[in-house]
């Protein structure tokens, strides 16, 4: 894909994902981006909004130069906004990459199967990753079609301080996750905070999301008939594996 396409579609995607109707993001809330090559990246500029935005609103970034103050444990707030202006591919740029940049960045840069990435903070979703019960909620399965887009399990993170310390807890907790699962991770729930859809295409990043947000809302009412029934591992494995939940996976456009 060229790089303006990459573009296109990183607009239709933000504008998906903020439209007021589905309740994913309001305000700044959120952020999105997706892979130009190797070392580079379009991410979202600081203050701006997913329902609205346009080409221009998305900055170009070296995803290593990114990522590089992630292990400088000396690093203070006043050394992040120096590595995000540093990071951007034109020197002249004025506006600051989302603060969440070194996230996206990092992913990019361990997993090339990712090409674009969709943060929101939907309200369901919220609901639960700001209960008591967030972790057993991001981690369980509730039904086929949970499984085929959001893969078996997802990755669940600890509320911990946005920005270098969020990336770093990050880059362990999906290290851990491929290392133990043998695949990548679809998504990621952030407790007290929000969602993460990770996808080869735009399509996958949406797919994921609505999917998310619909779980969510199932499992509210779950917990409030008595409590969840997740599924059992095996049967969560056994769906993972059927050829036919490939197809459907391949179908859905999650897959290159
Ligand atoms: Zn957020």
């Amino acid at each position: 894909m060229d790089k303006h396409e990459v573009l296109k579609q990183l607009v239709d995607m933000s504008h998906y994902l903020g439209d007021p109707s589905r309740t994913f993001a309001i305000l700044g809330e959120g952020n999105t981006s997706a892979r130009i090559d190797a070392d580079t990246m379009f991410v979202k500029a600081s203050g701006t909004c997913l329902a609205t935005m346009g080409e221009t609103d998305f900055l170009e970034v070296s995803i290593s130069r990114a990522t590089e103050i992630l292990d400088d444990m000396n690093a203070g707030d006043a050394d992040v906004a120096a590595a995000l202006r540093a990071s951007l591919c034109d020197p002249s740029e004025k506006r600051m990459p989302s603060v969440e940049t070194m996230m996206h960045a990092l992913l990019y840069r361990h997993y090339p199967e990712y090409g674009f990435i969709g943060h929101t903070h939907p309200v369901s979703t919220n609901a639960l990753m700001c209960s008591i019960h967030a972790q057993e909620a991001a981690m369980g399965r509730l039904c086929p079609d949970h499984i085929v887009v959001m893969g078996h399990k997802s990755v669940f993170v600890p509320y911990v301080d946005p920005g270098l310390v969020l990336a770093r807890e990050v880059r362990e907790r999906v290290a851990r996750y491929v290392e133990e699962e043998g695949v990548l991770p679809k998504a990621m729930l952030l407790e007290n905070h929000g969602l993460f859809s990770l996808g080869a295409t735009a399509k996958a990043v949406m797919n994921i999301t609505e999917m998310a947000e619909k779980m969510s809302k199932i499992l509210l009412g779950a917990y409030s008939a008595g409590g969840p029934r997740f599924m059992s591992g095996a049967d969560i494995r056994r769906i993972d594996t059927r050829p036919d939940e490939k197809y459907r996976q391949n179908t859905l456009g999650q897959e290159k």
